[in-house]
């Protein structure tokens, strides 16, 4: 029996869509949520206090905050070849992508790469870059 569980988590950050024709070519911010969903087997051992648990949500939290969060949140994502990749005195990340919804989503699926344990695997991530738009990538 496989058991799906999903985190949200919230940061802000800005990016800046190079050579778009359009408004998105300036910098500009999202406050963006991030639902991560993981798939498991829960555990089985009736001794265990996480009997039935997939993973404890604390260590979910934990992981995300870790990898992902805490390096994107506040932070103005870049192509390396926009002009803005030189900006100085900014939490300033230049990337080799557009970062647009989507590359952000593989993006953050590389960053959680092998630190899920066990045969505890990511199933999606979503990503919403306004209420009214998001982005999803499966991973089976
Ligand atoms: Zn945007």
């Amino acid at each position: 029996m496989k058991l799906r569980l999903t985190k949200h988590f919230e940061f802000q950050m800005a990016h800046a869509l190079t050579g778009y024709d359009g408004k998105c070519q300036n910098i500009h911010g999202h406050n963006y949520k991030l639902l991560v969903t993981v798939e498991g087997t829960p555990i089985a051992d009736s001794h265990s206090a996480k009997q039935g648990m997939v993973m404890d949500f604390g260590t979910l939290k934990e992981l995300v905050e870790e990898v992902i969060i805490n390096k994107v949140d506040h932070a103005l994502v870049v192509n390396k070849h926009s002009t803005f990749a030189t900006l100085k005195d900014t939490k300033l990340l230049t990337v080799p992508f557009q970062p647009t919804s989507e590359n952000l989503l593989l993006w953050f699926a590389e960053m959680l790469g092998d630190h899920l344990q066990g045969d505890v695997h990511l199933h999606a991530l979503r990503l919403y870059e306004t209420d009214s738009s998001c982005a999803e990538l499966i991973c089976d």
